[in-house]
């Protein structure tokens, strides 16, 4: 001990070490403040109800007033904005209306175009969904992510970051996911390098309706095959695997082990399945296009408190209050965003990797280089486990060792590992060693849309 303290010591004259990638993200996430969390929410709830339907134009009510007060915020930060719009008819949206979506940009000082988002719905509703004029607090869904929406914009706008981070609240959610279509076109339209959305819904309660709490365990839903390019992959993946490695699943994996890593209070239950039980989120419409996005939500959600108007019934309170938001456990919700974001915004993208190895007593793995990452570290798992198991990195260069891989680029051989009993996946490492999420070796693993090869003629 005394001989480390001595060390550290002199350590200390010569120049101090730079902080860890982790040391440096718990000093980003420190400030994640209950009282701003709450402000929002109340400031929210006070516009009296925020349906897509309701007005757009009325100062202090509605959903038009609660766009523009998120706007001031986001600019308070000194962060410029965008207002994407379409104008939407539907089941729930009988006349042409125009549904905006409310988000900031803060531009990556190296890398621009990769962009990660964190997304929260700023509409809400009551029991009936085209009731545009009763009050609707959605305290919890969806003031709870669009309150860390903001407090993300507040916290991280005070630090640069070489990627994009892109905060959103979106509307036209509880009416068909409009605002996160929106969103997920602008992106396309914009040429972005979505490496990954975080959305958040329901992220602010704790206790359900039959007493069952949970303040330690945060869910974060995706989907295991892509969606995209499902159809054309399945031959592939039939044969290869990979029905349990879309880019997604990647992101679940990421944020277990950054929680786990980072001490935030929170352990992430994965689940693999898309969302809820038969149930959607503005996730979905960036899946679609082919964009890694994961859900974010409570551990245990109550019924009573959702989507319902605000009455007493046989003694029971219904309605999405602000008393019944959990406001410890949203500040760690919202930590967890934080540090994935300034995580993912500070290492490069992951590349996409390929595996061979079939009748083989090695593997090899190749991947093309990556802009901004100084190192790579190669991951692997059995095919049952849940999280990646066994790593090796190495810095400065593409190919690891003395060996001859069939093609140019980066890439390792695996020697006595067969490719038959595990899956394999590559990140990128930053300079000052941010590493990204893993990127799988299987069919549609990238962190990018499917794109189908060009058949010739
Ligand atoms: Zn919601």
């Amino acid at each position: 001990m005394r001989r480390l303290m001595a060390l550290a010591g002199l350590a200390a004259i010569a120049a101090a070490p730079p902080p860890s990638p982790d040391a440096r993200l718990r000093a980003i996430v420190a400030p994640v403040s209950q009282a701003q969390l709450r402000h929002t929410i109340e400031t929210l709830v006070g516009f009296g109800t925020r349906h897509t339907l309701s007005s757009q134009t009325d100062p202090k009510r509605g959903i038009g007033a609660a766009l523009g007060w998120t706007k001031a915020q986001f600019e308070s930060f000194g962060l410029p904005t965008v207002r994407p719009c379409e104008t939407v008819t539907g089941p729930r949206i009988p006349n042409p209306t125009r549904v905006c979506d409310m988000v900031a940009i803060q531009l990556g000082t190296e890398r621009p175009n990769d962009v990660v988002i964190i997304q929260g719905h700023i509409d809400s509703r009551v029991t009936d969904v085209m009731n545009f004029t009763s009050d609707a607090p959605g305290a919890n869904d969806d003031g709870s992510g669009t309150a860390a929406v903001i407090e993300a914009a507040r916290v991280l706008s005070k630090h640069k970051f070489p990627g994009t981070i892109v905060y959103a609240a979106l509307s036209g959610e509880e009416q068909g996911l409009y605002g996160g279509k929106t969103l997920a076109d602008y992106a396309k339209a914009q040429g972005w390098n979505v490496v990954t959305v975080l959305n958040n819904d329901i992220i602010g309660n704790s206790c359900s309706s039959d007493g069952v709490c949970d303040s330690t365990h945060a869910r974060v839903l995706s989907e295991g095959p892509r969606s995209q390019g499902q159809a054309e992959l399945a031959a592939a993946t039939h044969s290869l695997g990979g029905e349990n490695d879309a880019p997604s699943r990647n992101i679940s994996r990421f944020l277990d082990t950054l929680a786990d890593r980072l001490h935030i209070g929170l352990d992430v239950r994965q689940i693999w399945r898309t969302d809820r039980f038969g149930r959607g989120g503005d996730h979905i419409p960036f899946l679609e296009l082919g964009y890694p996005a994961a859900r974010i939500s409570v551990a245990v959600e109550n019924y009573n408190w959702q989507h319902q108007d605000l009455r007493t019934e046989n003694g029971i309170r219904y309605g999405d209050t602000i008393d019944h938001v959990d406001f410890a456990y949203l500040a760690k919700m919202t930590k967890l965003n934080v540090a994935a974001l300034a995580a993912i915004a500070s290492a490069p993208p992951p590349p996409a990797p390929k595996v061979e190895g079939a009748v083989s007593t090695d593997t090899e793995i190749r991947w093309n280089p990556v802009p901004g990452a100084r190192a790579f570290r190669v991951w692997w798992r059995r095919t049952d486990a849940n999280n990646w198991e066994v790593s090796r990195a190495h810095n400065g260069v593409c190919v690891f060792g003395n060996v001859a891989l069939k093609e140019p680029g980066c890439g390792i051989v695996l020697p006595h590992i067969r490719v038959d009993d595990w899956v394999f996946g590559v990140s990128s490492v930053s300079k000052d060693g941010f590493e990204s999420p893993v990127a799988s070796a299987v069919p549609g693993g990238a962190f990018k849309p499917y794109v189908p090869p060009v058949k010739k003629p």
